[in-house]
């Protein structure tokens, strides 16, 4: 059997963590089973590796980047390979180039496009013990690249992929994928399963427990994934297509803090307006979600919506570089405001949802800024201060704990 087993951050932040993960490695090894491992960097690397950057540089380019933030996971793996060497075990570490995980060339935010993996073969053939860099890519112009942040989920998934694995273990700091962020709300439950489509929507409205492409190419190749944790024995969250355990009317909340809302006022009240507007967001290649527009009034009107934070400024002189052409009388950015998303597939087929979600905000005196609803999933928008008490406040109200 082949096993692709993935670690994150927490799992590996110091030398006994190491270790510990080690061990489960060869658990695993000793059964007989080929393994392959993907780590992410030790503990908050990356954040402090990306704070040192700006230290030297204002505007970082994105190549240097890559550069700078890979290192985090190369030091993970060759550590890895050490301590199995350490306990008598072969292992080899490889980064993205030797493992050949080949990318789009966009840096900071790259696409895995083809994975050949003859090395990692070969090395499994020489009974090794194979342990990937996460995060990483290899691009045609022989740079480096990164995955966007959280990256190593995707790595995982894409060799379990590749490398046809017969088994995906994603291995955390918490047992599992959980109705809400457990380290929020207390009385979260543990999923025993969820959805490919539900999981995808979580992930991508803020849960971060995995990466959200990582989900998306599970479902593409059809690879089961395990979420579990690193430091304890407890059964994890199986991700697949199909839930067999009784179907929940909701599977779960989550929340991102990292959107900022664009509010362009006293717009000329005529068609083309909006088009116009956001063909320039989509020029810039800003992403745009939720979108509201007022009534009309003295033959105006204003029209908001949200971005990724880290696009909201480019975003906001994108727009005022075409003040003539919108003919609009401001234009201004809100950082505070955060996502809450409720998610599951019964709720198509059930009227009321959205009526007794405004109620867990409207009892927990929240004000809602912005709505907007799917056949899966709702998202309301809100101040960014009132966050853990709106998901709880929703959490509770569907009496998910129980
Ligand atoms: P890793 O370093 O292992 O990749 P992450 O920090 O990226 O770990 O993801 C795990 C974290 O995701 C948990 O510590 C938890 O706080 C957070 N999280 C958010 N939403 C959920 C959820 N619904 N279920 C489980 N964990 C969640
Ligand atoms: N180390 C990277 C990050 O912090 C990738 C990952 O953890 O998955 O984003
Ligand atoms: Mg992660």
């Amino acid at each position: 059997m082949l096993i692709v087993k993935k670690f994150g951050g927490s799992s590996v932040a110091n030398r006994d963590r190491v270790f510990n993960v080690a061990r489960r490695i060869i658990e695993d090894y000793d059964q007989g089973h080929d393994v392959v491992v993907v780590l992410s960097a030790q503990g908050d690397t990356t954040d402090e590796l990306l704070a040192k950057a700006k230290t030297y540089c204002s505007l970082p380019s994105k190549r240097e980047m890559d550069m700078l933030l890979t290192t985090g996971e190369q030091i993970s793996v060759s550590l890895m390979a050490l301590a199995l060497q350490e306990l008598g075990y072969n292992a080899v570490s490889l980064n993205a180039t030797q493992a050949g995980m080949y990318t789009s060339s966009s840096y900071g935010n790259a696409r895995l496009k083809n994975i050949t993996g003859e090395r990692i073969t070969e090395e499994l053939d020489r009974k090794n013990i194979v342990i990937v860099t996460g995060f990483q890519g290899v691009n045609r112009h022989d740079d480096i690249t990164t995955l966007g942040r959280g990256g190593s989920d995707t790595t995982a998934v894409a060799l379990a992929a590749a490398l046809n694995a017969d088994k995906c273990e994603i291995y955390t700091d918490v047992e599992g994928v959980y109705t809400a962020d457990p380290r929020v709300v207390k009385t979260a439950k543990k999923l025993q399963e969820i959805t490919y489509d539900e999981m995808l929507e979580l992930a991508s409205l803020g849960a971060k427990v995995l990466h959200n492409r990582s989900v998306e190419m599970a479902k593409k190749y059809g690879v089961e994934l395990v979420v579990r944790s690193s430091l304890t024995r407890a059964e994890g969250t199986v991700v697949k297509e199909e839930s067999t355990v009784e179907k929940m009317l909701v599977s779960g909340v989550a929340a991102d803090k990292n959107i900022a809302r664009i509010a362009v006022v006293g717009i000329e009240d005529e068609p083309g307006k909006a088009f116009k507007l956001f063909r320039i967001m989509a020029k810039e290649n800003i992403n745009v979600d939720i979108i509201l527009q007022s009534i009309g009034r003295n033959n105006t009107k204003d029209i908001s919506f949200t971005v990724d934070i880290n696009d909201a400024y480019h975003a906001k002189e994108a727009i005022e570089a075409h003040q003539e052409a919108l003919s609009f009388e401001s234009v201004s950015v809100d950082e505070h405001v955060a996502k809450v998303s409720l998610v599951g597939a019964g709720m198509q087929s059930n009227t009321g949802v959205a009526s007794k979600m405004f109620e867990a905000l409207y009892d927990a005196g929240i004000n809602i800024k912005m709505i907007s609803t799917s056949e899966i999933k709702i998202s309301l928008l809100i101040d960014e201060r009132y966050t853990d008490e709106a998901v709880n406040a929703i959490h509770e109200e569907f009496s998910l704990g129980q």
